[in-house]
């Protein structure tokens, strides 16, 4: 039979698997989705997990639960080869299997971008896994404990300094919900002086989300600043410590939190179809084919998809938004290169964004329209509820929402990850570990 894998199970996967099976006749083809996890990740909320306002749970849809027919394949795509059209695939027991397909659609998404910059795999952590939202939770609130009973103070000074670098969406939202958090804690630590909780955001731009625009962009900076929150632009990270972080001002600050969040790259996958890529994303046609390779599909973060609302020229912005409509235009193409039909370009006419900067703070512009503030926050939730990615989620997330608003945050850690430094070196890779061999490749059964 004929078969569609399917690389990535987020936002442009899940979608696209979703939609296929819908519209695939009976024994048209089969589909394989190749992915890591058995969840679809909501990633928008999740500096709402690493507040404790949401639980990790609530923003997953499973997938076996809404793809009754494609075969899941846990596993990481590690190599596509065009030429014998197969990909091979590191499953997470550890073994690599060889997948023929006849068509491929590539959503393996980004991951976070790092730098060579001293100090900061090491020691810097980022906000792009459910483990990485939980971890950094209990990281934040362990510092305040510490800090609590420190005698010394520069060790109290360097625990209640938190830095997050990358004034995007997530770094923006990362600090602002972490910020709460901290401040909402301190009636755990009577003795800590509230003034000694510093949180600090750069951003080597001179603007907080430029996409924004002067007046948003300039209502959620002083709402940041307002709440205590030390927004520096034209400024980024030089190295970073155990114990401190130094700015390409020459500032040092006294930390041991910071949070990377200054852009994405593509999955390594990518690169290995040996196509054009622009920044690490895979070159595509406006239909999402790459182009001279029939049946080879990429959207998403992983894809630059060209924007041809935007006359700039420049792709489309790796967002949810784009990922999530990209799947319908892909699921069309591919269903169109079976059959023989002509495919569709990619189009879409922005609906607005939302930022959630915590409490009952944020911004949104719902269809042009500029919001601060709690009716911004109204539309916020309203929004992330009618696109959260199940219904068994938009319960979830209404529950935790009602629950942390009647009885607060517990503030407490959850500690799964003790034996794990948390860090961007630990928490970003894939189950492919150092020095395991991908050599054995077995072809995985029709
Ligand atoms: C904290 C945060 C907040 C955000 N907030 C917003 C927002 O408010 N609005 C918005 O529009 N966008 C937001 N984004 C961006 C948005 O989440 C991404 O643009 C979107 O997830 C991209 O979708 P995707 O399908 O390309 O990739 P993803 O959703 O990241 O999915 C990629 C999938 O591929 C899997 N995968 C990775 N590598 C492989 C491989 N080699 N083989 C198999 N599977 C693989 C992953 O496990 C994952 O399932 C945010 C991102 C973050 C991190």
């Amino acid at each position: 039979m004929t078969r569609i894998a399917i690389v990535g199970s987020g936002f442009g996967g899940f979608a696209c698997a979703k939609l296929l099976e819908r519209r695939l006749r009976p024994g048209e083809a089969e589909i394989v989705l190749i992915t890591p996890k058995d969840y679809s990740l909501y990633l928008p909320l999740l500096p709402q997990v690493a507040a404790g306002v949401l639980q990790p749970r609530s923003i997953v849809a499973p997938l076996h639960t809404k793809l009754r027919h494609a075969k899941l394949l846990p596993g990481v795509a590690m190599d596509v080869d065009l030429g014998s059209r197969a990909c091979e695939v590191f499953k997470i027991s550890g073994e690599t299997v060889r997948v023929p397909f006849d068509v491929i659609v590539l959503a393996p998404g980004s991951k976070t971008r790092t730098f060579d910059i001293p100090g900061l795999a090491e020691h810097a952590r980022g906000m792009k896994t459910l483990a990485e939202a939980v971890y950094l939770r209990d990281h934040v609130i362990a510092q305040l404990e510490l800090a609590a009973i420190a005698h010394d103070p520069e060790e109290r000074a360097s625990r209640c300094g938190f830095l997050v670098v990358g004034g995007g969406y997530s770094g923006t939202e990362t600090a602002a919900t972490l910020q709460l958090v901290t401040r909402k804690a301190l009636h755990r630590f009577p003795g800590l002086d509230p003034g000694l909780v510093r949180w600090t955001l750069i951003d080597i731009a001179p603007k907080l989300m430029p996409e924004l625009g002067e007046q948003l962009g300039g209502a959620a900076l002083r709402l940041l600043r307002h709440r205590g929150i030390d927004v520096r632009l034209g400024v980024t990270l030089e190295r970073m410590g155990e114990e401190s972080a130094t700015l390409t001002d020459g500032t040092t600050l006294p930390t041991r939190t910071v949070i990377w969040t200054a852009g994405v790259t593509p999955r390594p996958v990518v690169a290995s179809l040996g196509t054009e890529t622009v920044k690490g994303r895979l070159v595509v046609g406006a239909d999402l084919m790459v182009p001279g390779h029939d049946g080879v599909f990429g959207l998403g973060d992983a894809a630059a998809v060209p924007d041809l609302t935007n006359a700039s020229g420049a792709p489309c912005a790796p967002t949810a938004q784009h990922a999530h409509r990209q799947a319908a235009t892909a699921a069309h193409n591919v269903l169109a290169a079976l059959r023989g039909r002509p495919l569709r370009e990619y189009r879409h006419e922005d609906i607005g964004l939302v930022v959630d900067l915590g409490g009952a703070d944020a911004v949104a512009r719902p269809f042009g329209i500029d919001l601060a503030g709690p009716p911004a926050q109204l539309v916020t939730r309203g929004y992330h509820l009618l696109t959260a990615p199940s219904g068994r989620s938009k319960l979830r997330i209404t529950g935790d929402w009602l629950l942390n608003a009647l009885t607060g945050d517990d503030l407490i850690r959850l500690d799964f990850l003790k034996d794990s430094p948390g860090t961007l070196d630990d928490l970003e890779h894939m189950p492919v570990r150092r020095g395991q061999s991908r050599e054995r490749a077995t072809a995985h059964p029709r």
